[in-house]
Order: structure tokens, then sequence, then C-alpha cells
């Protein structure tokens, strides 16, 4: 999405965010040996072009990034109130990422069939279009079959959804599809009422998933492996300026680690540590410079 930020009263930044966008941006920032590629599908405006270009200046494969003839990209403007509390407003229901399942042809789930993982979130399931899911799911089914892990973050926004019953059925069938789930407490508490991390891995149980990673803010981390249940302790950021993305640049660090054959342990502190540089700073993505610069030492 495209990404407006209050400067002074006639000024406006432009940045470009999403979660899987974030996740995919701080997943090649740590990981550059690995090729990240982004799905989605953006306009032929402007914007547009000005998005293609930053995904590539963030070194991500953009052959997937599909070109919609008239649709635009969504926008979102963050506002921070006297309190600090930021307010979000949203232009999304028109957006192009809405149309990605057209572009989804046997033929282009065929040339995804060689990557090792395909991320997605709940974020898309509550924007495609009705009847897009059918598609999806089987698009999905096909990746699954040729080998490739399929990774699920419900990341659930309440006013995205017509109902809760319908986001219910929707993440029922992303965890049954997926491998490796990364939900945060926070996003099971409205839909199922979990309260805990240890809540969180039980609900995450009664799905086939080999690898489950539950996230609680600045509170432990939990995982489960097989049958290896682990507690993973994170060290409490003080000097919180933006929680935006915190949980997409530990999705994009994590998996980028467990790709690149880390452990368990080892994937989790490298994402909580990204996680943690990412909240001392506004916005969704970091700069560069000191992201990296926090990452090597
Ligand atoms: P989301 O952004 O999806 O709501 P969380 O709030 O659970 O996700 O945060 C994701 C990760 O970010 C946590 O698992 C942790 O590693 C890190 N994190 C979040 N808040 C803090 C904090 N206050 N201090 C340190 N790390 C944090």
């Amino acid at each position: 999405m495209v990404e407006l930020r209050e400067q002074d009263e006639s000024t406006m930044g432009l940045s470009f965010a999403g979660d899987v966008y974030n996740s995919a941006v701080y997943m090649k920032r740590c990981f550059p040996q690995l090729s990240v590629s982004m799905v989605t599908a953006i306009g032929r405006d402007r914007l547009s072009d000005k998005m293609l270009n930053r995904f590539k200046s963030e070194s991500l494969e953009t052959e997937f990034v599909f070109r919609h003839p008239s649709k635009v990209p969504g926008i979102y403007f963050i506002e921070t109130d006297e309190s600090g509390e930021r307010r979000f407003t949203y232009w999304r229901n028109d957006s192009a990422a809405r149309k990605l399942v057209d572009f989804l042809s046997a033929e282009v789930i065929e040339q995804l069939t060689v990557a090792d993982t395909f991320f997605f979130s709940g974020i898309p399931l509550a924007i495609f279009e009705q009847g897009a899911h059918t598609k999806f799911w089987q698009s999905l089914e096909r990746l699954k079959a040729a080998g490739v892990k399929v990774v699920f973050d419900p990341n659930y926004r309440a006013q995205l959804w017509t109902s809760k019953e319908e986001a219910i059925r929707q993440f029922d069938k992303a965890l049954r599809l997926s491998d490796i789930a990364l939900p945060g407490v926070e996003d099971l508490t409205v839909l199922y009422g979990i309260q805990s991390a240890q809540d969180a891995v039980g609900f995450c149980q009664q799905y086939e998933l080999e690898e489950v990673v539950v996230k609680n803010g600045p509170h432990s981390v939990f995982t489960l492996v097989g049958n290896e249940l682990l507690s993973h302790t994170i060290t409490p950021v003080t000097k919180v300026v933006d929680t935006t993305s915190a949980g997409d640049a530990f999705n994009g660090v994590y998996l980028g680690a467990r790709l690149s054959g880390r452990g368990i342990g080892e994937s989790v502190q490298l994402a909580a540590k990204a996680a943690g540089t990412v909240i001392q700073h506004p916005g969704a993505i970091a700069p560069m410079a000191a992201f990296k610069q926090t990452m090597s030492e």
C-alpha cells in the first residue's frame, strides 16, 4: 500500500508498506543471499511505478508483481493524535491487490512451484473479492503438492472483514493448508478468546503444522516444533517509538533464518532483535542503514 504520513499542515510524507511486503523487506535485508519475490497486484499509474521501484530498491524480485490495467494501489494515512495514539484511515476498497487472484493463472502457479516457501497472511484473505478464495486455495494446494512450504500469519484486522464468522472460516482453511503458522496472541483473542501464548499454541495443535511460532509483544515467544514446546525470552525495548510492523519484521527474519539453516532458538532471537529494532523507528520500514547497523552489532 501507499503510506501517507503527515509532516506538517500542508505536507505528506510518502512511503510504501503492507504486512507481507514488510516481511519481505526485512528478510532480504538480513539474508541477502535468499531470493525474495513479491506476489501482488499494483496499477499502471505513476504511484504504482514508484512502488515497483521501491520493491526493486529493496532487492526484491518483481516478476510476480502484476499490473492491473485500471485499478490503483490502496492507500493509508497515519496520524498521531494529541495523546500520541496512532490512527489509520484506509482507502483500499477498490485496490489492485484485491484483484490479485485474477492474475494467478495455472502458468503463474507452475512458475511459483520452484519456490521453497510461500508466505501469506489474513490481510489478502480479508480483501480478496467474493468468490476469489476458491481459486486461491486451489493455487495453494498446487504449490503444496509441488513441495512448497506454506506459511501463514493470521494478522486479523476486524475492520477488513464482513463478519468474525467469515474470518474464522477462512483462517481455518488457511491453517489446514499451512506447514508453518506465525500467529500473534492479540490476533487470536477477538476471534477465539485466546489470552495467552500457551493457549495459542494449544489452538494451533488441532492443525497439522510442522512449526508454530507464537508472538506476544514484549513477552516470551513460544515455539512448537514436533512435540517440543519452547519458551524464548525477549529483551523488552524501553524506548518504543512505533510498533507498526513488529510482527512482520519478526516473520521475515524468522523465516529467512530458518531458510538459511539456523535453528529455532537462534532464529527467534534474530527475529526478535529485528522486531525490537523496527519499533524504535517510526513507520513500517526502518531506514536501511540504521537497521543493518543494529543487526550487525
Ligand atoms: P504484531 O506486530 O503482529 O502485533 P507483536 O506485538 O506480538 O506482533 O510483536 C511481534 C514481535 O515483536 C514480538 O514477538 C517481539 O519479538 C517484538 N516486540 C514487540 N513489542 C516489543 C517490545 N516492547 N520490546 C521488545 N520486543 C518487542
